[in-house]
């Protein structure tokens, strides 16, 4: 397999406490002590639209591992007009997603070009999406905590309508206003839309495949095909699962609680 080499180890990162992500239940020990001997290999699970990418983007700037997301490989490869890009262009069109085969393809160029960089460590986002993907994953590295961020359906549903992309400066904004009051135990939960400044508003568009029936539909397709991928690393004790309470102020500290790590830069952030 290409991959194989490209995960291997290198030296610590101790931003994560094993008694700690031990007691805390749900984590085997031994994943989170095989964590202090090299830098964190993590995977991000979560809805398209549940903002996972901008908190494994900022986790892996806070632990220094590569961000590594499958959705940018794919977009990359589409601008790139590269061998694969018209047949890829068609599967995201459509709102499918792209096989195993291809995935692994751009995944295993991208660690191949971090190795030759001295990358050590990561945080996969949107990888693996299925069994197949997660087997062949297990199959050549350590896989020491797996993150599954969740976020009320309906709320997910406003944001991913709300999206949009400045056509002049490529920004990416969101004017969905969430404001969901508390229901049935679930607490309040207050997002508030993410405006593009003056100049940007008249240039905003919406990206061709966030319409409400394709959002409904990769939603639709998500939950069927995370689930096994949730019980594969569930049954081995590093399924980490999440809720996030709302937007990043309120979830970022939370998160990095949950992950026993702190952040030196945010003393209020700060887990003792
Ligand atoms: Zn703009």
């Amino acid at each position: 397999m290409a991959i194989v080499h490209r995960l291997l180890r290198s030296t610590a990162a101790a931003f994560f406490s094993p008694a700690a992500a031990a007691a805390r239940g749900g984590l085997s020990a031994l994943a989170a002590e095989r964590t202090l001997e090299r830098n964190v290999q993590w995977v991000f699970l979560g809805c398209p639209g549940v903002g996972k990418g901008t908190y494994a983007s900022r986790l892996s700037q806070l632990v220094g591992v590569p961000h590594i997301a499958t959705g940018d490989l794919v977009r990359e490869e589409l601008a790139s007009s590269g061998p694969l890009s018209q047949q890829l262009a068609e599967i995201v069109n459509q709102g499918k997603l792209v096989s195993d085969e291809i995935i692994i393809d751009l995944l295993s160029k991208r660690l191949e070009r971090g190795e030759t960089k001295g990358e050590s460590g990561f945080i996969l986002d949107g990888f693996p999406r299925t069994v197949g993907q997660a087997e062949i994953l297990d199959s050549v590295t350590e896989i020491d905590l797996v993150v599954n961020l969740k976020l009320r359906e309906d709320v997910l549903l406003e944001k991913c309508l709300g999206r949009r992309t400045c056509s002049q400066c490529g920004g990416n904004f969101n004017i969905a206003s969430i404001n969901v009051e508390e229901v049935n135990g679930k607490p309040r939960m207050y997002m508030p839309p993410l405006l593009p400044p003056a100049n940007c508003m008249s240039k905003l568009i919406t990206r061709a495949d966030d319409t409400e029936e394709v959002v409904k539909k990769r939603l639709h397709i998500y939950n069927e095909m995370s689930r096994p991928v949730e019980e594969f690393y569930r049954k081995r004790g590093k399924l980490l699962e999440f809720d996030l309470p709302g937007g990043i102020p309120e979830s970022w500290p939370k998160l990095l609680q949950a992950l026993n790590i702190e952040d030196h830069d945010d003393k209020q952030c700060a887990v003792a």
